[in-house]
């Protein structure tokens, strides 16, 4: 008799109560816009801008709607215009080229290794095609990032970083979304903090903060920021910037400020399921384990794995016996998108180049959540029936 997962892929953790009880707050004050407070007050979108930018050692903090609000606005606040060219990653999701259409920008697509990253060669090959990067850390793998930036500062290319999934990531010690001139990141609930919606992008320039909170919504109330640049950054940039209102609320604010306090511990959760299903994994026929960099301090919210080589119809059957047995699995390789699953050739207003080595390890990325919900024994049981349909479908091929 097999055995059968019974838990569920998408379900995250409650909020924690101290956020349930900030939350209660700011609903009980009705104060809930960002810029609406009374004398002496620091809103709960201040504080978290302010906390967040402590916890990646960042000198500006914006809290923004969403993460790709954060992502077209920093590509704008970096002065991308319509018709520019950004390179991106050919493996990522939706919203990353999403966010350059946002900008009326084209997204330039670089492939993805083995260890899927951005193929460094590639992109060394399409410096001259762009003068910015959007650079996905797509489920939680960082790329050699002194090389990038070694390679980008060369070529005169300004990085901007998706940190959807390397929020608490760090490369060698840096943390994820301080390597580039922006960082962004998200607070959608499957992600490591979690408000529904919301997202942050932090800088070390003053300039690119002071268009990003003017851009955001803040009319000429920056003042009541903590973690922005003095008002004499916003000098002339008050009167040249348009408002595309993209503010987070106190609300959600106030749920988010102990998930960043706490985000620490929660990491260490994710990686010790993270290395407890690797480990179940390693070892099977077929089956690819992508190692990582000592160099990365990883967050794993998610784990992938190769089934480099495999036939499409070997690749489904997996998908479908292990989907049979509760563990749901997705394929980067279907050629149609399904769920949040897509790649680059699915995202048709943004014409792309066939791209065979990518292509070949897209055609064998299966990929799996990790939420916290899960036990570890949840984490041994998954490895068990994953092992077994590998290997079921693989002595069949063989
Ligand atoms: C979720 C996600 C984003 C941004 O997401 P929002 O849903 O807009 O907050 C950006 N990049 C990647 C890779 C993502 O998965």
């Amino acid at each position: 008799m097999s055995e059968v997962f019974k838990g569920s892929f998408t379900q995250q953790e409650a909020i924690p109560e101290a956020g349930i009880e900030a939350a209660l707050a700011v609903m009980r004050h009705g104060r809930l816009h960002r810029y609406n407070t009374v004398a002496g007050e620091l809103s709960e979108t201040a504080l978290l801008e302010q906390e967040f930018a402590a916890s990646v050692g960042a000198p500006y903090c914006l809290a923004v709607a969403s993460g790709g609000y954060a992502m077209a606005t920093a590509l704008r606040a970096v002065g991308v215009k319509p018709g520019d060219h950004v390179l991106s990653n050919a493996f990522t999701l939706a919203p990353v080229p999403g966010a350059i259409a946002a900008v009326g920008a084209v997204p330039v697509f670089v492939g993805v290794t083995d260890a899927l990253t951005i193929d460094l060669d590639d992109l060394e090959s399409k410096t001259d095609r762009a003068r910015v990067l959007l650079l996905s850390h797509m489920r939680g793998h960082i790329c050699d990032m002194e090389r990038l930036m070694r390679l980008c500062d060369t070529a005169g290319i300004t990085v901007i970083e998706d940190c959807a999934h390397t929020m608490g990531a760090a490369w060698k010690g840096v943390p994820s979304g301080r390597s580039g001139a922006v960082g962004c990141y998200s607070c959608q609930t499957y992600k490591h903090v979690n408000s529904g919606e919301g997202g942050f992008l932090v800088t070390g320039d003053a300039e690119i903060a002071a268009r990003a909170v003017m851009m955001s919504g803040s009319y000429m109330l920056y003042e009541r920021h903590l973690a922005a640049p003095p008002k004499e950054a916003f000098e002339t940039i008050r009167y040249e910037t348009p408002n595309i209102s993209g503010r987070m609320d106190n609300l959600r604010a106030a749920i988010l400020r102990p998930q960043v306090a706490d985000l620490a511990t929660q990491c260490a959760r994710w990686n010790e399921r993270y290395y407890r299903l690797e480990e179940g994994l390693r070892g099977t026929p077929g089956l690819k384990v992508i190692d990582r960099p000592e160099e990365e301090t990883i967050v794993g919210s998610s784990i992938q794995f190769l089934l480099l080589d495999w036939q499409a119809e070997a690749v489904r059957e997996v998908i479908a016996r292990c989907g049979a047995r509760g563990v749901e699995l997705k394929w980067f390789g279907a050629p149609e998108p399904v769920a949040f699953t897509s790649r680059y050739d699915s995202w048709r207003y943004a014409p792309s180049a066939p791209m065979p080595d990518s292509d070949r390890i897209l055609a064998g990325v299966v990929d799996m959540r990790v939420p916290l919900t899960f036990s570890l024994e949840d984490c041994d049981l998954i490895a068990r029936i994953i092992r077994s349909e590998v290997g079921a479908v693989w002595q069949d091929a063989a």
